[in-house]
Order: C-alpha cells, then structure tokens, then sequence
C-alpha cells in the first residue's frame, strides 16, 4: 500500500511543532491530533456534531460493526472506523446494494477516530463523523481481520500521465460509484479527475448524481464519500452544495503528487470539553 502517513505525520509534527514555537505556546496543538486518536472511545450521549468536516468532534458516535453483508474493514487498528450513526446506515445500506448487485465486498477504510477529532497521520477532514474512504479494491473474498491490515491498495491511475489504468479499471468500479452516489444523504464523493472523466463518458440512466462526483488529486485508489449534516445538528457546518450540472467539463487529469502536508485549523471551543470528558 502507497503509504503516505509516515512522511505526512514527519511534515506535520514539524508543521506544527514550528506554529508552535512561534505562537510561543508550549504545545498543545502539537498534541491534539494524537490525544484524539488515543480517545478511550465515543462519548456517550445523543449524537451531535460540532463544526465542519475539517475542524470538528462528534458526541454519541458507532462503531461500524467490522464486517457486514456487502463489506468489510480493513486497517481495524488505526481505530478509525467511528461516525455519526447516519454514516453507520449509510454503509450498511451500501453493501446491501453491492451484495445485490453482485459484486465485492468492498473494503471499508478510514472514518472518523471514536470522537472525531484531527488525525495524526492520513487526513485533513474525517473529522466529523460523515466521512468514509471505500477502497477501489474488490478482488478480494472475505477476509480475517488480522488478514485486512495493511494490504496493498493499487493504485488506478498512471501517476506519471494521470490517465485511468484500463488494466485495473473495471464496470463494478463505476457501478460501485454510481451506487454510492445514489443516496440522497450524500454531499459530494470526491475520486480522482480520471475517475469522474470515466463515469461522464458512460451512458447512464439518471445522471443527476455526477454532479455530486467531485475531482480531487489522488484519490486513485479509493473514493471519499461525505455525507451532508444530519436533521437536527444545528453544530454541524456542511460546505455549500456544488454547482449545478453535471461537472463533466473541463476535467483536468491531473498526475499524482505528494500531498501537501495538513493544515492546522482550529477545533470549535466546545470539542475541548468533548476530548477532556
Ligand atoms: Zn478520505
């Protein structure tokens, strides 16, 4: 698996480390995103979201169980595979509908921590409890849960000319896409500009829901769906709907890049209390 989390948690600690020094703070921003991936587990209480996908922490999260009718997770140790409950219905229903249409199981990869919260390696977002990466692998029977750590993840773009790689790209890939698109819960699903390129030359049905496919580098070897804000979650900051149309033109291939390291952003005051209970 292309593992970007060692270099991107040096970068980011050193990032972080230098904010640090020159607010003249003796660091606690340096700690945060570790003291949140080391949270004993959810906190109880009615699920509530406080902030936006970025910069956020989550109250009353689940579990997804580790494996489920149409998935299963991988990567269990990371202890990211938490969200908001609507996200928890969101990917059982998913594998519902790939078990129907008879493929998988997909593989469910990062979530949110047990009270969201920034990581300390991976991701900027996944913050709220409304993120799910799924992976574009689904080759795979299912597997023990010793067996899903750290498997190879291919990627399905030429990272030289950021052209789809036909040899690996298949039907249940876009049917995957398409499936997990049609969902009104959800946002946007962010895949690569090679992906989103595939799926608009496709001759499909409905095609209301590209406009919900948005490109985002690197998203090669997996897509990244994020829900919209649950009813009742007036502490919950969704981004603007994209707009209109289908957004199939003007798609740039972009190669693949390192990834810029995390940006620091600053948690809404009431995720202190969130962290310390
Ligand atoms: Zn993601």
């Amino acid at each position: 698996m292309p593992d970007p989390s060692t270099s991107i948690r040096t970068r980011t600690t050193l990032a972080l480390l230098t904010v640090a020094a020159l607010l003249g703070v003796p660091g606690p921003e340096v700690r945060a995103a570790d003291d949140w991936s080391t949270a004993p587990g959810p906190l109880e209480g009615p699920p509530r979201i406080i902030g936006k996908h970025g910069a956020a922490c989550l109250i009353g999260a689940e579990q997804l169980p580790l494996e489920g009718i149409g998935y299963q997770t991988a990567d269990l140790a990371r202890r990211r595979h938490f969200g908001h409950p609507v996200l928890i219905d969101y990917i059982e229903d998913l594998g519902r509908r790939v078990a129907n249409a008879e493929f998988g199981p997909m593989l469910v990869g990062d979530m949110a921590q047990p009270r969201g919260g920034p990581m300390s390696y991976g991701h900027v977002s996944h913050q709220s409890g409304l993120d799910v990466d799924i992976w574009f692998r689904l080759d795979l029977p299912p597997l023990d849960r010793s067996e899903r750590e750290g498997l190879e993840q291919p990627i399905l773009v030429d990272p030289m000319t950021g052209q789809l790689d036909r040899a690996r790209w298949t039907e249940d890939h876009a049917k995957l896409i398409q499936l997990a698109a049609d969902d009104p819960r959800v946002a946007r699903i962010f895949v690569d500009a090679a992906v989103k390129e595939d799926l608009c030359s496709r001759e499909w049905e409905d095609r209301s829901w590209l406009r919900h496919i948005r490109p985002w580098p690197a998203h090669d070897e997996h897509l990244h769906v994020r829900l919209r804000c649950p009813e009742n979650s007036p502490e919950c900051v969704d981004q603007p709907e994209p707009p209109p149309g289908e957004g199939c033109q003007g798609l740039v291939p972009t190669p693949r890049t390192e990834r810029e390291s995390l940006p620091i952003r600053t948690l809404p005051q009431a995720c202190r209390a969130v962290l310390s209970r």
